[in-house]
């Protein structure tokens, strides 16, 4: 089980499209709203939902910005994650990408790192009819602990230990919640000091690997 932001990318892709949305003259005190609210939700003081929908109805992202992303997305796969995605294949893992970011950013990636657009959970925005994006379809993964019941749900249709790797806490809360056996954090692209100290308390059964090719080392070591 993949994560998908600073995971397979090496971006946050909202963070991304919502910067590049501001570029009128109110952009400067936009980004510092939507900053402060990014802060609140990481800390916990917002709920995940309302958090993601009030920074998108102030930024003036729009259905294009989407377009544009899924049609360059393919340019920021973290390096190396290639050669991951073909050592699991060829060990007959069954890959998933289980993600709070966009079916539309993602589909790319997937196609481009042969994972099946049906192993794919992640969410779709709702624009209004002049284009502007204004929140969230309703999905278990708007909502917090989300991907812990998408992974639920995988496992009761698959066999064989699940795996979930991820640069964030929802993905090792995947893990403390019991949805996947093993937990391997990823500090490609951000290393969350959280993140990193959680990995420390079940040894046997999580890791932090902070390249793709300590990454390799370890699948061949343990599971592939
Ligand atoms: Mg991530």
């Amino acid at each position: 089980m993949f994560d998908f932001d600073s995971t397979l990318v090496t971006i946050e892709t909202l963070d991304t499209l919502i910067k590049r949305s501001l570029t009128g003259p109110d952009g400067g005190r936009k980004r510092r709203l939507i900053d402060g609210i990014t802060l609140k939700a990481m800390n916990g003081e917002m709920d995940f939902n309302e958090s993601i929908t009030t920074r998108l109805r102030i930024s003036e992202v729009r259905a294009e910005h989407f377009a544009a992303m899924a049609s360059e997305i393919a340019e920021f796969i973290t390096p190396g994650i290639e050669d991951v995605v073909d050592l699991l294949r060829r060990s007959d893992a069954a890959l998933f990408i289980v993600s709070g970011g966009f079916d539309e950013i993602i589909a790319p990636v997937a196609d481009r790192l042969g994972v099946p657009l049906e192993n794919c959970f992640a969410n779709r925005y709702i624009a209004d009819a002049d284009g502007n994006v204004t929140g969230l379809c309703d999905g278990p993964l708007t909502r917090e602990g989300g991907k812990t019941e998408v992974v639920k749900a995988i496992r009761g249709k698959t066999d064989g230990p699940v795996v979930m790797l991820g640069d964030g806490m929802s993905d090792y809360r995947v893990f403390a919640d019991g949805a996947a056996d093993f937990f391997v954090g990823c500090g490609f692209s951000a290393v969350r000091p959280n993140v990193l100290a959680s990995c420390g308390v079940k040894r046997d059964r999580s890791a932090f690997v902070r390249t793709t090719v300590e990454l390799l080392e370890l699948l061949h070591a343990d599971w592939c």
